[in-house]
Order: C-alpha cells, then sequence, then structure tokens
C-alpha cells in the first residue's frame, strides 16, 4: 500500500488545509520559507506555513482563509465550525489584513472568502498533489512546493489521442 494511504483522517485534513495555503499563496504571489505537518505530543497533527512578510493586504486576507476552504472541500465540515476551530487564528488574521487599509478602503472579508473560495475551487488537483506530498514528506520548503505546483513534462511524454475507429461509432 502507498504511504499516503495508509493516513489518518486527520492528518489528511490538515494537508488539505495547508495545501490549499501554499497554493493560495503561489497563485496570489506571496513567497513564503515553508510548511509542514507537526505532530502534536496527544498524538494530533497541527500545520505551519511560515511566512516571510507581514499579513496586511487583502491578497494575505484571501490566503488566510483559503486554508479552512481545501479543508472543508476535503472534509465536507462546514467551513463556519471550521472558523471556530481548526482556522480560529487564519479568520482573526484574515479580518486584521482586511481591516489594515483603514475604514475607507476597507475589503469586506466576505468578497475574501468568495474570493477564496473561487481559488481553491480553480486549483483542486494541484492541492490534491501538494496534499500528498505534504503526507509524504511531512516539511516542504518553498521551491519544493512549486515544483509540485508545476511538475516538469516527464521526457517521451505524448498528449494522448482519441482512436480513430471510435469516431465512427456505427
Ligand atoms: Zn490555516
Amino acid at each position: 500500500m502507498l504511504p499516503f494511504l495508509a493516513i489518518d483522517a486527520e492528518c489528511a485534513a490538515v494537508a488539505y488545509h495547508e495545501a490549499s495555503h501554499c497554493c493560495a499563496a503561489h497563485r496570489l504571489q506571496i513567497p513564503f520559507r515553508f510548511v509542514e505537518i507537526i505532530r502534536t505530543d496527544n498524538g494530533g497533527y497541527r500545520g505551519v506555513m511560515r511566512s516571510i512578510a507581514h499579513r496586511t493586504t487583502p491578497r494575505h486576507a484571501v490566503l488566510d482563509l483559503a486554508g479552512a476552504c481545501g479543508e472543508a472541500r476535503w472534509s465536507g465540515e462546514p467551513i463556519l465550525e471550521l472558523f471556530r476551530t481548526t482556522a480560529k487564528t487564519d479568520l482573526r488574521m484574515a479580518r486584521d489584513a482586511c481591516d489594515a487599509l483603514g475604514p475607507r478602503h476597507r475589503v469586506d472579508i466576505y468578497s475574501a472568502l468568495v474570493q477564496a473560495q473561487k481559488l481553491v475551487e480553480a486549483n483542486w488537483s494541484s492541492i490534491e498533489r501538494l496534499a500528498i506530498a505534504l503526507i509524504e514528506r511531512d516539511r516542504l520548503e518553498y521551491d519544493e512546493v512549486l515544483r509540485v505546483l508545476q511538475p516538469p513534462i516527464p521526457v517521451g511524454w505524448r498528449s494522448p489521442r482519441w482512436p480513430r475507429q471510435q469516431a465512427s461509432f456505427r
């Protein structure tokens, strides 16, 4: 059995959560240092994505909310429940990022959430690849994340062609 198939659901939830943050960071052009799944003392898991810069722009709000969007899509948990539990800190940071531009330019957190959901939906296959890589390796540096998101085309690979015979099916 492949190692990532033997993993428990909590670890996978953390992996999908962190993979969604990473994918959002990449699409929003926000570099970070690394992402890691840490095993806690009580047998659980905790995810960390170590950023480089301070998080004070609306783009960062989308990045903060993306983790819960990906976790909700994978687990089927209602996103509001995640914002009360695993993504509580993310929600607080997203609020701070939305408020950072001051009252006149303040970004509505619900618009940021819609953006995050769209981003996760549009990049789901990349998020799945990243989640699997994270489960296998526990920690990925930023350049490793980029390699997973942009896999090189294998040597000798050709795009599949539909057999001609099947086109004239009578
Ligand atoms: Zn998070």
